[in-house]
């Protein structure tokens, strides 16, 4: 196999726009970029904790905004790079899940969510860079993630753009760091702001981003399962295709 290249071309040569690969046939990553001018305030005010999964209810979990196979979707296309398809994905991941929490961030206040709750009880700690646990609310907590992972997507050395720069050994230990917080945030609008999402009418985009979320890091293997165990019941009814329909359509129909 002949894998020679001059480097001296190589600084000419751009890579590829890399949210491109990531983006083919998903219609509903464009859908997502109005969900902004869509927002309206539902009524009543931040409800108490939720012992029930109102998220886990057939008339909630039939609601996508796609109906094709979402494994299809992440598979690494034969011509493009492991690390590419990760950072292409990541990033791509990070912006639609930063999208989604702001429909629903004037709701998740210091207030309303004290702490960084998610299913089955769950409380998440930040820690600092030192490792020491804080206790924060809900927005601090998706602040230090966005803001973190903002840091690294953005940064040349982790996140290369330029064709020929390599990507480091540390690569896939933060790939993995990112999937993990980009989850804990996912997992807290389903936990706390799953009543606002649905009286925004966005469960669609929600359901859809979380079963393309858990698909891409399990066919890659990028979070512990144990990390993600609180939503199994959730994944196991979201990634699975859905059965395919005679009219072919964009929505899955409402019965
Ligand atoms: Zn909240």
């Amino acid at each position: 196999m002949e894998t020679a290249n001059t480097t001296a071309e190589a600084e000419e040569k751009p890579r590829p726009e890399r949210n491109n690969w990531a983006n083919r046939s998903k219609d509903y990553l464009q859908t997502s970029q109005i969900l902004r001018k869509s927002k309206t305030k539902p009524n009543g005010k931040k409800p108490p904790a939720e012992e029930k999964k109102h998220y886990l209810e057939p008339e909630y979990t039939k609601v996508r905004v796609v109906d094709f196979d979402l494994k299809e979707l992440v598979v690494l296309p034969p011509e493009i790079d492991l690390n590419e398809w990760l950072a292409s994905n990541t990033t791509t991941f990070f912006n639609l899940i930063n999208l989604q929490y702001s429909t629903i961030s004037e709701f998740c206040t210091g207030d309303t969510c004290q702490a960084m709750t998610a299913a089955c009880n769950t409380i998440l700690l930040w820690q600092d860079e030192k490792g020491k646990k804080i206790k924060c609310t809900a927005p601090q907590y998706v602040d230090f993630v966005m803001s973190s992972v903002q840091k690294i997507v953005t940064d040349e050395d982790i996140f290369p753009t330029k064709y020929g720069k390599e990507f480091p050994n540390t690569f896939e230990t933060l790939v993995k760091k990112i999937c993990r917080f980009l989850f804990h945030v996912l997992a807290h609008i389903y936990w706390a702001h799953f009543k606002e999402t649905v009286a925004l009418d966005l469960q669609g985009h929600l359901n859809t981003l979380y079963a393309h979320f858990i698909v891409f890091i399990r066919v890659f293997n990028l979070v512990d399962p144990k990390e993600i165990c609180i939503m199994d019941d959730l994944s196991e009814v979201l990634c699975n295709p859905p059965p395919p329909s005679p009219t072919a359509q964009n929505h899955v129909t409402e019965r």
